[in-house]
């Protein structure tokens, strides 16, 4: 044989310019369902039944397209574990000349691949993953020379570099305005959201079906849910769930991106990281959506460019940050916080009302919108102390679109500030009033958001101004900070020694 081309578990475009250089007469396409994946964090079932079923559809695919392909089943008795004990053992029985891979998302991964390649003594050529508009070179020339980074400055090279939004082919945005996120940060009030477009749901066919029993039964002990998967699984589905998004609910996803409201999951928002991130979509066919539904008057500038965002901005920058600070960036711990993740984040059993709705949800769909994972479960966790390291394991296991390249820079530089300022210029800290103006969940828990001390008060409001005290040297050199640290200053010695008690009492006992 003369080149094996690895396909990942989150490289599933059966359209990949990889395979323009794929001959079927004398290269074969290598695939491995490894438990690795599912055991080097503790993986929510949902996520891995998500991988495994999308895998098997890909394969399929690639079988009913002629494409030689040695396909490794979690199942198979000589399945070896872990990636590279696979990919020694198959290199041993193939006897490939080369490997060729497109660029893995992970770090962990891409090392593996090439101590593999160097142990078998096999070249490994690395391809460029095509399925994001800005390469690791792109942004580390972005980087370069800048003390810190900011999206800002990224997503508007960004929106002129690949005229996403621009007024013809000049350097000016569509309707004068780059940024609509204080016209996007509405609550639904008193009255709701309203009509909710029902969610499109893909029922389980026999091979996710299949992977469903699998999990269950190799993965028992692992969080979440089963009972209601309708994950996209095929690249045809995960097209279908754009094409709903985008028809009803793009409109109205600007305004309430940030809200909250109990019971509801979805809102309005797109559901398309996991298909994202298993390129079962492209990033460039979901903004070209996302401008046609402006162009033709079906949605306003303020949500699509609010959507477009989230895609051709946060998405490319987390990424780029990973990429260009690996491996030292997974080791941040700016605020050097060391307590353990509650044991309620597995479980959801906490009386905090905002805190049970987003954990049993996520444990239930492996899915929460941004505000829930930043502002409920990433607040929780950096106001209480939580073990930056801790909290990467917690996301990176519970949600169906979790990997480690958009996962890690998320929780540990914008949910935790572990590495200090260089993804976000402040912590994303608040009281419990922010919960309370951006939901109703306050109104049905035990707790008072605004209360600081005191059996009644809001851990979050406690754990804000306990945060204050315990980082006021550190947090007063941000001028972001300034008004945060001026407020704290004003509080007197006796309030600061009761915020202190109930904040120990918190620890001690973690609220539930
Ligand atoms: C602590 C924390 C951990 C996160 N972990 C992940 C993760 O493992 N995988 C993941 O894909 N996203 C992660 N995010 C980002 C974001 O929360 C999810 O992408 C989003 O909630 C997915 O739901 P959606 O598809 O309905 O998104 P929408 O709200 O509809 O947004 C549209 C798309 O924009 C992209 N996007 C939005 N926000 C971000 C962001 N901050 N970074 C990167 N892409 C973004 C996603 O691809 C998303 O599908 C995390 C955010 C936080 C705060
Ligand atoms: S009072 Fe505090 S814990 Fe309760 S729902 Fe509001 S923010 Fe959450």
């Amino acid at each position: 044989m003369r080149h094996l081309y690895i396909v990942l578990g989150d490289q599933l475009d059966p359209g990949a310019p990889l395979f323009d250089t794929f001959d079927p007469a004398q290269d074969r396409v290598w695939m491995a369902e490894v438990a690795e994946e599912s055991t080097h964090v503790w993986s929510g079932k949902a996520r891995i039944a998500l991988f495994l079923s999308a895998m098997r559809h890909f394969a399929d695919r690639l079988g009913q397209a002629g494409m030689p392909l040695h396909y490794v089943r979690l199942d198979d008795p000589n399945n070896q574990g872990t990636l590279a004990g696979q990919l020694a053992a198959d290199i041993e029985r193939l006897k490939p000349r080369q490997l060729v891979v497109c660029a893995p998302g992970d770090w962990r991964v891409l090392q593996d691949l090439k101590r593999t390649a160097a142990e078998t003594g096999l070249p490994l050529d690395v391809r460029e993953d095509p399925h994001f508009f800005c390469t690791v070179r792109e942004f580390a020339a972005h980087a370069k020379g800048r003390r810190t980074l900011r999206l800002e400055t990224f997503y508007r090279e960004m929106r002129q570099r690949h005229g996403v939004l621009m007024q013809g082919e000049g350097d000016e945005p569509v309707g004068g305005r780059w940024n609509f996120d204080a016209d996007n940060r509405a609550s639904f009030g008193r009255e709701g959201p309203g009509f909710l477009p029902p969610r499109i749901s893909f029922e389980p066919d026999a091979i996710t079906r299949e992977v469903i029993a699998l999990a269950e039964a190799r993965f028992a002990d692992h969080p979440g849910s089963l009972d209601r998967f309708d994950w996209p699984v095929t690249r045809e589905q995960a097209l279908q769930a754009l094409h709903d998004f985008v028809t009803y609910r793009l409109a109205a996803f600007g305004p309430t991106q940030d809200a909250m409201w109990p019971g509801e999951p979805w809102l309005f928002h797109s559901w398309l990281s996991s298909s994202l991130n298993l390129k079962l979509l492209n990033p460039r066919e979901v903004v070209a959506a996302a401008e046609a539904a402006y162009a033709d008057g079906t949605a306003p500038l303020q949500s699509v460019e609010g959507f477009v965002r989230q895609i051709l901005g946060w998405r490319e920058y987390v990424r780029g940050i990973y990429w260009t600070r690996m491996p030292a960036y997974a080791d941040h711990n700016a605020f050097d916080a060391h307590e353990d993740l509650p044991a309620w984040y597995w479980t959801g059993d906490t009386d905090m009302a905002c805190l049970r709705d987003a954990i049993s949800q996520t444990l239930d769909k492996g899915y929460a919108h941004h505000i829930q994972r930043l502002m409920v479960t990433g607040l929780f966790a950096l106001l209480y102390g939580v073990e930056p390291r801790q909290v990467h394991a917690w996301y990176l296991a519970v949600y169906v679109d979790a990997v480690e390249w958009v996962e890690l820079p998320n929780t540990l530089g914008m949910s935790q500030f572990a590495d200090g300022g260089l993804m976000g210029s402040k912590p994303y800290v608040a009281t419990g009033r922010y919960i309370d103006r951006m939901s109703p969940y306050c109104k049905g828990c035990r707790y008072d958001p605004a209360l600081r001390s005191g059996e009644d008060a809001c851990p979050f409001t406690t754990l804000y101004w306990d945060f204050l005290m315990r980082h006021e040297e550190m947090l007063s050199t941000n001028q972001r900070m300034s008004l945060q640290v001026r407020n704290l200053q004003r509080l007197d010695a006796e309030e600061k020694r009761a915020i202190r008690a109930r904040a120990a009492e918190i620890r001690d006992c973690q609220p539930s």
